[in-house]
């Protein structure tokens, strides 16, 4: 039977990371990377739509942990050891320019994913670290200090030491954690858009606000309110509504969205930047000085796209042609409503093709965050999206597999 110092399962972003940092580590250390599929790094080259959105260019920990609603926690610590300038700096040193775009994402400069899964893969290559293709780990046992890894093709491999980079939870990933007792929490989508059917939105497609703030609450089982507030660009689309600030709240909220079902509420505030009263003020002064104005044509200091405008000023029930003087007071009222927390129904959950992500896995509390080492079992290590950690869009996911898995490797190679 062959023996590895290092197994590493799975060949994605976070194996082949950990694998070529181990050996860079420790230049001893025999190691194999097993791949389920004959594509190795296929995330990778699918992501970021083709160009591979490798991190984001936030180089403060406490700043860089907000963008993980599963994880903040437990990543800070990590972070201090290898944060996106880290990530930067080491595609950098081997060959590869980055560019950080205006939002802050980072892409190879080449816009190609190839360029980063190319990088990987050579690296993996002049390091003489071995890669199993077509090889799907059915099970890992820990007997008489070894690990042996038990392979579909019904060959068994032995290690010292096993990396579990196996991506998103699947039934697969409860058959190899299962044996040690590790718990998983279980997945469900995270960032997606909202299909919602409202005539306020529908044919406004391609419409963008640069800032608004959504907000839903639940109530729980146990009677307990929780809001989930995000802020940002909206988008509106064919189906519904997208952008950052739905991404964002989808990952929030995402547990509680699939509990209802995908069937919820959501609150838009269409000008967070003005607080409620003033806007009632802006509508009252409006009716006062302008009160022969059309006011589904005074757009009041171009708040928001005009037909969005319009749309709004008709689901008050305000026509057409009616001018500001001609509206009452109750109407204003029902309008500013309108505009700060208007509640739009969701009737299920979209796809965002740019970046699927599944919250859920291993439970963060069975694993060492200063080594990436499983609590139950030593020498097992977990790195990248098996772990309950999930980010939000904008390449905050990769930047997890690459720092869970250099910290693994760390700890492996000493
Ligand atoms: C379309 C798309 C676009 C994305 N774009 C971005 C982006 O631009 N920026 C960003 O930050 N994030 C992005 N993500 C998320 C990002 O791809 C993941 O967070 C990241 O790939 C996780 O890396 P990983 O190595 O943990 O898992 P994976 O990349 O999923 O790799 C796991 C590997 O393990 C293999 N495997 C699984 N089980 C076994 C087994 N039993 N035996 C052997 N091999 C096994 C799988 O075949 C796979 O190759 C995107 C995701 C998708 C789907």
């Amino acid at each position: 039977m062959d023996n590895f110092d290092l197994v590493v399962i799975g060949g994605g972003a976070a194996g082949f990371f950990a694998a070529v940092s181990a050996k860079t580590k420790n230049s001893n250390l025999n190691i194999l990377i097993i791949e389920k599929s004959n594509k190795l790094l296929s995330k990778v080259l699918v992501s970021g739509g083709g160009r591979c959105n490798l991190t984001h260019a936030c180089y403060e920990p406490a700043k860089l942990v907000e963008n993980y609603p599963r994880g903040s926690k437990e990543l800070l610590g990590p972070f201090f050891q290898f944060q996106p300038a880290d990530t930067i700096e080491w595609f950098d040193g081997h060959g590869v320019k980055t560019k950080v775009e205006k939002d802050g994402r980072v892409f190879p400069a080449s816009d190609k994913s190839s360029t980063i899964a190319n990088c990987l893969m050579d690296q993996a290559t002049k390091l003489n670290i071995r890669v199993y293709e077509n090889s799907h780990a059915n099970s890992i046992n820990y007997q008489s200090k070894k690990f042996e890894i038990h392979l579909s093709n019904n060959s068994v491999i032995s290690a010292n030491k096993v990396l579990i980079a196996t991506g998103g939870i699947s039934k697969n990933a409860h058959e190899l954690i299962d044996n040690f007792g590790h718990t998983i929490i279980p997945p469900v989508p995270s960032l997606f858009t909202f299909n919602i059917q409202d005539p306020r939105i529908e044919g406004l497609l391609g419409i963008s606000v640069p800032e608004v703030e959504l907000k839903i609450s639940f109530i729980s089982t146990k009677n307990k309110s929780k809001e989930f507030i995000s802020k940002g660009p909206l988008l509106i689309t064919h189906w519904g509504i997208s952008g950052p600030a739905v991404l964002k709240l989808s990952a929030l909220a995402a547990r509680y969205l699939h509990e209802e079902n995908y069937k919820s509420t959501v609150s838009i505030d269409w000008i967070p930047q003005i607080p409620k009263t003033e806007v009632l003020n802006y509508l009252y002064e409006e009716k006062k000085i302008h009160p022969k104005k059309k006011a589904e044509s005074t757009n009041i200091n171009g708040w928001m796209p005009s037909r969005l405008w319009k749309r709004l000023i008709h689901a008050t029930g305000i026509q057409a042609d009616q001018t500001w003087g001609e509206i009452s007071n109750t109407k204003l009222q029902k309008f500013s409503e309108q505009l700060k927390n208007g509640i739009f129904n969701i009737s299920g959950k979209g796809i965002f093709k740019e970046e699927f992500v599944t919250c859920g896995g291993v439970k963060l509390s069975e694993v060492n965050f200063k080594t990436m080492e499983s609590k139950i079992q030593p020498g097992l290590y977990f790195a990248g999206e098996i772990l309950d950690i999930d980010g939000l869009t904008g390449g905050f996911n990769f930047q997890s597999a690459w720092t869970t898995a250099w910290i693994a490797a760390q700890s492996i190679g000493n």
